[in-house]
């Protein structure tokens, strides 16, 4: 029915980096949104807002998304060295950004449902989790 009328479930926003890829796309996968969502990747995801936003946007005008998925993650080559990797500074900095998206989209349309995640690394550099954040 979904895809008759164009309309999609979901909008799954990520960073590009090349190490959650698979992580992601399992993640996708266990959600059974193939078929049903538009997948947006920008380096930095929740890190460069008006890349990002722009993108929301016009997959909720396009295709009357219902909710949007931000995954940020550790270690993110787009914030730079500013924030330690795996430091309570790093989730708390990313949680705020993926925050600030969500009170623009929810603003300008109420009716769509933002969650916030957070990838992580193992000891050995493999990303390994995919974990909500409380924005
Ligand atoms: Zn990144």
């Amino acid at each position: 029915m979904s895809k008759e009328n164009h309309e999609i479930s979901a909008a799954v926003a990520t960073c590009m980096d090349f190490r959650f890829q698979k992580l992601i796309a399992d993640w996708i996968e266990e959600r059974s949104l193939y078929g049903d969502h538009d997948r947006i990747a920008v380096a930095g995801a929740a890190g460069d807002r008006d890349a990002l936003l722009s993108q929301i946007k016009l997959s909720i005008k396009l295709h009357g998304t219902k909710g949007v998925h931000i995954i940020n993650h550790q270690n993110c080559g787009k914030y730079g060295n500013s924030l330690v990797s795996g430091s309570r500074a790093e989730l708390e900095k990313h949680t705020s950004d993926i925050s600030e998206i969500k009170e623009i989209i929810t603003h300008e349309y109420p009716e769509v449902t933002v969650l916030g995640y957070f990838a992580t690394l193992d000891e050995d550099g493999k990303a390994n989790s995919i974990n909500p954040v409380e924005i």
